[in-house]
């Protein structure tokens, strides 16, 4: 019997379980990884996004040649025939592979038909199973990331003390929503010029027919493990310190603040969660750095991470489909290319995923998700965009995150109201409403802000479904209040633009 193993692009890691399930006979058994042309057709992918993959992964196929695998390396390939084409040529009676954590992908595995026997191995890369998570909703009336998030720590021990969350309280959100002021001295991230290998990656791309997004040449992200390590130092010792306070802040010409940028990495295999989280659970020991912060970064990794992979395992395929409010409207232009649309936070946060593939929390929630739910864009729609736009982007991590959170299209299963905002919002956390052609206090006329018009004209079209859940009872009554001729004209007017764009 012959094993070989298919290594996926986003499993590059060496204790990943299907190559520690053939390590003991490494020089025997046959590596594979392919760079698929079709499958980069599917949608218009960030070109950066392309390069660190196929970068990441090739550098990852040097590596396993350096301890002795046997690799094949296939560019510019289909998945299938070169599968068969390598288990014929090795002899190949198991073809093993660590299940994908994305279910389209498992889904297309599962349609191919191959000349061996196929052996998914249960994945080592999150740190609850499918099955420990299922365990743990079974046991559970609500399934609330607060309660989540707390088993982690006392099943992980990070930040406990003699079985107590260290500093009293679980969780110092509270502390992280500090608007930005001017003059904060903000840290300069850490670059990579592109090595040999990457260039070739640029070179490849660039010579490919394919429709894609952003830009490429600005690509300064790592793509090895030792440059993934090397963010996380740097984060620890530059970043976290502040991490927590200005957690929320967004601020003009500052794409990254104090956000620790290893979510491409972690998402590749190039970090593993637990050595993030030990990481910085030993800073604060060693540092002294402030509670908020470091409680914070973990809560997002060991909570939010977690669980959003948890809840996308749990639900049924159709999750993707969910379309709670019904909306229909086809996605504005301008979300493709940002020279199209006034509206600086918008402006702001679209170039700098054309320029990078990133964009942090708030402004993929607050901004970019927040204004397709206020105008009803269709959550799919709205979900192909940040598929194709971000350099972290797969399908387990955004269907929640886009689908559940930023758009509500679950209904609540995820979140317990729409992260729909106004532009209060955006002006108290920026300062991008300072250099916007619109007003960010008017509701009506040539210089009303959108965010405005949509906030009331979407609690009004969803009022009834929103009453059912509670917490939106304050801003329903708001809107009760409301004059009725200027609802109409916000109505309206928020009508007018969607015809317009
Ligand atoms: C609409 C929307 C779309 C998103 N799309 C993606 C995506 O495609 N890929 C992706 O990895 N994350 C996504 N997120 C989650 C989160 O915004 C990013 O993980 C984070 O901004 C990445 O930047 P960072 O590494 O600097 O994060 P930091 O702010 O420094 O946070 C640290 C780490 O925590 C983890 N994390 C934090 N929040 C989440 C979350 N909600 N879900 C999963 N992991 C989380 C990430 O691994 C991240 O690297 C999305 C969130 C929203 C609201
Ligand atoms: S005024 Fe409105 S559109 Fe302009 S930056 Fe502020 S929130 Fe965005």
């Amino acid at each position: 019997m012959t094993i070989g193993i298919w290594i996926l692009g986003n499993q590059l890691h060496l204790e990943q379980s299907a190559l520690l399930s053939c390590q003991h006979n490494k020089q025997k058994t046959p590596v594979i990884f392919i760079e698929s042309l079709n499958y980069i057709k599917k949608r218009p992918y960030h070109q950066q996004k392309l390069v660190l993959v196929f970068s990441a992964m090739r550098h990852f196929a040097e590596e396993l040649k350096l301890q002795g695998w046997p690799v094949t390396y296939e560019i510019n390939k289909d998945f299938e025939s070169s599968l068969n084409y390598w288990i014929k040529k090795n002899n190949i009676t198991e073809l093993r592979l660590v299940t994908p954590y994305d279910r389209p992908f498992l889904r297309l595995i599962e349609s191919f038909k191959l000349d061996c026997k196929i052996q998914f191995i249960t994945n080592n890369h999150f740190l609850w199973t499918q099955a420990e998570f299922k365990q743990w909703t079974d046991s559970r009336k609500r399934l609330l990331l607060e309660d989540f998030y707390r088993e982690g720590r006392k099943r992980f021990n990070i930040l406990m003390k003699h079985n107590k969350p260290i500093g009293g309280q679980w969780n110092f959100d509270k502390q992280n929503r500090k608007p930005p002021k001017k003059g904060l001295n903000t840290p300069t991230p850490l670059e990579f010029e592109a090595d040999k290998i990457t260039q070739q990656v640029i070179k490849d791309i660039n010579s490919y027919q394919i429709t894609t997004y952003g830009k490429i040449e600005s690509f300064k992200w790592g793509v090895t493990r030792s440059q993934a390590l090397q963010i996380l130092d740097n984060f620890i010792e530059n970043n976290l310190n502040n991490f927590g306070t200005y957690q929320d802040a967004m601020i003009t010409g500052e794409y990254t603040l104090w956000h620790s940028l290893i979510s491409p990495y972690i998402n590749l295999g190039l970090l593993t969660p637990l050595e993030v989280i030990t990481a910085i659970d030993n800073a604060y020991y060693e540092f002294d750095y402030p509670l908020n912060s470091v409680e914070g970064l973990i809560r997002q990794i060991l909570g939010w991470r977690e669980y959003m992979y948890g809840i996308y395992q749990i639900m049924d395929d159709d999750y993707a489909q969910k379309n709670w409010f019904n909306h229909q409207e086809k996605l504005p232009e301008f979300y493709w290319d940002s020279s199209k649309t006034d509206m600086n936070c918008l402006k702001q946060s679209l170039q700098q995923v054309e320029e990078t593939g990133y964009a942090h929390h708030i402004q993929r929630l607050m901004v970019l998700g927040n204004f397709g739910l206020i105008v009803g864009v269709s959550p799919q729609a709205i979900n192909n965009w940040f598929h194709s736009a971000f350099i972290d982007a797969y399908d387990w991590v955004m269907v929640p995150n886009v689908i559940g959170m930023g758009q509500f299209a679950d209904g609540g299963i995820l979140a317990s109201k729409p992260y729909a905002a106004s532009a209060n919002y955006i002006n108290k956390m920026s300062d991008y409403c300072k250099s916007c052609v619109y007003k960010q206090t008017q509701r009506t006329g040539n210089q009303a802000c959108p965010f405005n018009f949509f906030y009331w004209d979407f609690l009004s079209r969803h009022q009834q479904q929103l009453r059912g859940l509670g917490r939106m009872n304050l801003i329903l009554a708001n809107l009760k209040k409301m004059d009725k001729v200027e609802l109409e004209k916000i109505q309206l007017q928020a009508q007018k633009w969607r015809e317009s764009n």
